[in-house]
């Protein structure tokens, strides 16, 4: 049967191996300094291991007080690392505060000589913060594009609740959970669930990292860089998940949406100002139908999906856009000018096959084109091609 010395000596080999690990991987991404943070738990869980391991490098009750200290940093820059993954700042003194406090406790009133029963039971409570606040973080980071923030949620909260669950028990339970002589198997307990939370830590962090990194690449390639809506790319996918969108709305209809003479605009006015009414196009089309709902799929091309309760409320919403639009003036002075645009929408059920309804759009769109511009037309998908559905009354502009 391994003895205490063993147990102990293992946790620090295991502590010194992760912190290894995510030293590679960090060095492995191009050493972020943004993520610097990430193997300090696992940097200083080496130290203080050691002193806990063999207290007797350092005088008297030292070596033992300076191995806790160092094992309560190790819980506040396990928080820390999650916030730094979180894009938040580290909190240093949030740190060094609270774990300084506690160590002062053991050193004076919590000493052998005084109360030695509560020696271990600050610490808890400090580990259960630390657990708590990292669940937090974890928590703020959750969706369904980082699944590990889910899992480090999970985690740390199971960690923070089994830490405050013990806390009373740190007042009679044998070391490291309590202040009785140490025996094997709560050195052995206490050492597993450190070096579990620190393996699923590294573990799970460095997936989240990972995730995080695939996530950055994906929106700088579904972004559309002049006006920030979704690209085709971004539709495409959009067109997958069609069914989040729904809601309490029962019709869904896509829209092609086209600036009138927009070659026009871009000759008398400069390539600038053409750019300038495509930002302005792309942002109020992601005010009237939803930021998620808007792709810029050409030059001075937008798609949109609308929900809504009726196909007509479809139309209507459309409309608003292609009148909202109108209404505005682009450029200030004697440099600004109205544009209008022209939309094609085409209704169509959940079964429905999304080209379908697009291609039915298009030619909605070059109806509306056809018809002199400026015009919403709206096609049933299964209509043959010249049958619009319907076309609004005509109405002014009217202003934002
Ligand atoms: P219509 O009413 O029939 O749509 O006429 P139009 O002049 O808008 O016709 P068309 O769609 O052929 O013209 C699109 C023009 O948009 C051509 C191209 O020079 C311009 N364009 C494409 N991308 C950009 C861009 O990113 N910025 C600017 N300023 N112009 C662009
Ligand atoms: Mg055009
Ligand atoms: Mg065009």
């Amino acid at each position: 049967m391994p003895d205490i010395m063993t147990i102990a000596a293992c946790s620090t080999v295991l502590a010194a191996i992760m912190c290894i690990g995510m030293l590679l991987s960090w060095f492995k991404d191009g050493r972020p300094a943004r993520l610097s943070w990430l193997f300090a738990p696992f940097g200083i869980g080496v130290p203080a291991g050691i002193l806990l391991t063999w207290p007797d490098i350092l005088p008297g009750p030292w070596g033992l007080r300076l191995g806790w200290y160092f094992l309560t940093l190790v819980y506040g820059a396990a928080w820390t690392a999650a916030r730094v993954l979180g894009g938040r700042r580290p909190r240093l003194l949030e740190i060094l505060l609270p774990c300084t406090a506690v160590f002062l406790f053991s050193c004076t009133l919590g000493a052998d000589a005084h109360m030695p029963q509560l020696r271990m039971f600050p610490r808890v409570l400090l580990f259960a913060a630390y657990n708590g606040l990292a669940a937090r973080e974890f928590s703020r980071m959750r969706r369904p594009q980082l699944p590990s923030a889910t899992t480090l949620y999970w985690i740390f909260a199971g960690f923070f609740l089994f830490d405050l669950a013990r806390s009373p028990l740190a007042l009679f339970l044998p070391a490291p959970f309590g202040p009785k002589e140490t025996e094997v198997w709560s050195i052995a307990l206490f050492n597993f669930l450190i070096v579990l939370e620190g393996a699923l830590l590294s573990l799970f962090v460095t997936a989240l990292n990972r995730e995080q990194l695939a996530e950055q690449h994906y929106r700088l390639a579904s972004i559309d860089p002049l006006t920030g809506i979704g690209n085709r790319r971004a539709l495409e996918d959009r067109m997958q998940t069609l069914t989040d969108g729904y809601g309490r709305n029962k019709t869904v209809a896509v829209a092609v949406i086209d600036i009138d003479n927009f070659k026009a605009v871009n000759d008398q006015m400069g390539h600038a100002f053409g750019d300038l009414v495509i930002t302005n196009a792309g942002r109020m089309a992601a005010k009237v139908f939803g930021a998620d709902n808007v792709f810029r799929v050409g030059g001075e091309e937008f798609a949109a999906v609308i929900f809504a309760s009726t196909e007509g409320e479809c139309l209507t919403r459309a409309e608003t856009m292609r009148t909202r639009f109108a209404g505005l003036r682009h450029g200030s002075g004697a440099e600004s000018r109205a544009c209008t645009l022209s939309i094609g929408l085409a209704g169509m059920d959940r079964a429905e096959d999304h080209d379908t309804a697009f291609r039915a759009a298009d030619r909605a769109l070059y109806m509306a084109k056809r018809l002199g511009r400026n015009q919403t037309i709206m096609v049933d998908a299964h209509c043959p091609p010249e049958q619009p559905a319907s076309t609004p009354d005509r109405r002014d502009p009217v202003s934002l």
